[in-house]
């Protein structure tokens, strides 16, 4: 895997070292009392993840696609939480690196880069998921300012983080719909409110809430490449980066699952030998180990055609359905091999697996991804 340069590498060993010293013994402790981990945020801060994808020129990493998958795995087979605090961030970052304007990139990049402003992506609303063209914040232009009104929900880092890259109707009535979106660049102000962390079966101690826009004024500049009616196009150009994280992150909770599967069916004996003696065992053992290579496999194809400029829509979108499968069905059959004690919080594996089922939701769920995956399919084997 020859893929990281030099620097990259040692950038991914550095990570690799900090997750097992700092991440590795404090994650039960914050997912179990559902607690935003502020030290771990300033040490991610130190590290520089904040800036990982974000360019050279205006104080980020640049790291590429293939390192940062390396990055996100290393972190979510320990502790997946954590890499949804930088990813949202990075999301945000790359729309406004790929769309803003030259004064929006260095107004706020530099800033995002170190984690001194941190970001979340607002799109998703009450009536909303999947069907992002049915959204019903309106932004209305008065003046030098929009005036935002309408809410949002599962908004990750909004509680913590500064500012939301917003999706809105600028047109309501336009036709196609996608046409009347737009993207505005949120910095917390009067109107703008954060209505309280939902509680969440996996995902814990992280800040995903719901969002209310009450007349909140946004400045006319922080219109995402100062031209209306780009948002939904602006959104969808991030999705191959966010599904080749998403991908990462369930390839992450695999590999961690497998890991701790591998060590217990070591340790643990009935009927006089080691279980993963008994064939069952082993069945699950193989079958796990083949899920998380794929994954890894379809990620590194999905990251390497993004690094050279080449679409990868039909990549990405199958490392993502692999990796969030691969992280749901390894957790769950690290837990048949964990027997009764999967269950206790003694040992770790019920975080896994009660954070793998939002992976096969975020960034497009599975059930679209394999409508998209069929459809490109087609595109590029017409007969
Ligand atoms: C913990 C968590 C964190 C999140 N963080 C963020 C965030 O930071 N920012 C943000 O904007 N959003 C966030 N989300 C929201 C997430 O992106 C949405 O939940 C997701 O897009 C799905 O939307 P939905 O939940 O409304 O489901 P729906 O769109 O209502 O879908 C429900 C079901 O219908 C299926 N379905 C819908 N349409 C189709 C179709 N055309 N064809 C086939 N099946 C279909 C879906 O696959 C699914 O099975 C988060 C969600 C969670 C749970």
């Amino acid at each position: 895997m020859a893929e990281a340069s030099n620097d990259q590498q040692e950038f991914v060993d550095a990570v690799e070292v900090w997750v097992e010293k700092e991440l590795r013994p404090v994650a039960r402790q914050y997912d179990l009392a559902d607690e935003y981990p502020h030290a771990i945020v300033e040490q991610m801060k130190e590290l520089g993840l904040f800036g990982a994808t974000i360019g050279e020129e205006y104080g980020g990493l640049g790291l590429s696609a293939w390192t940062y998958a390396q990055i996100v795995i290393k972190v979510a087979s320990v502790w997946m939480a954590p890499s949804g605090i930088f990813n949202s961030h990075l999301i945000a970052a790359s729309a406004i690196e790929r769309n803003g304007t030259e004064e929006q990139k260095r107004k706020y990049l530099p800033k995002m880069a170190t984690g001194e402003m941190r970001g979340s992506l607002g799109l998703t609303e009450p009536n909303a998921g999947s069907d992002l063209q049915a959204i019903r914040t309106v932004a209305k232009l008065d003046g030098d300012h929009y005036v935002v009104n309408g809410s949002k929900t599962w908004i990750t880092n909004s509680l913590h983080g500064h500012m939301t890259l917003l999706l809105v109707k600028t047109d309501p009535e336009a036709q196609p719909r996608h046409k009347g979106m737009s993207m505005l660049i949120a910095e917390k102000g009067p109107g703008y409110n954060v209505d309280g962390k939902l509680k969440k079966m996996g995902y814990r101690a992280i800040d995903t809430c719901q969002l209310s826009f009450d007349d909140y004024r946004v400045p006319k500049e922080n219109l995402l490449g100062g031209v209306e009616g780009r948002g939904f196009i602006q959104t969808a150009g991030g999705l191959e980066l966010g599904r080749i994280n998403v991908a990462s992150r369930g390839a992450g909770i695999a590999e961690g699952s497998l890991k701790m599967a591998l060590r217990y069916a070591q340790e643990r004996s009935a009927f006089g030998k080691p279980i993963w003696q008994h064939q069952a065992i082993q069945l699950k053992l193989a079958d796990m180990v083949t899920q998380v290579e794929g994954a890894k496999r379809l990620i590194e194809n999905a990251a390497r055609k993004y690094d050279s400029g080449e679409r990868c829509d039909l990549e990405a979108a199958m490392a993502k359905l692999a990796g969030s499968e691969a992280g749901v069905h390894c957790s769950q059959e690290a837990m048949r091999i964990f027997g009764g004690y999967s269950l206790s919080v003694e040992y770790e594996i019920e975080r896994f697996y009660r954070d793998s089922m939002l992976m096969v939701i975020g960034e497009g769920t599975n059930e679209i991804l394999r409508q998209v995956i069929a459809k490109q399919l087609i595109e590029r084997y017409k007969i």
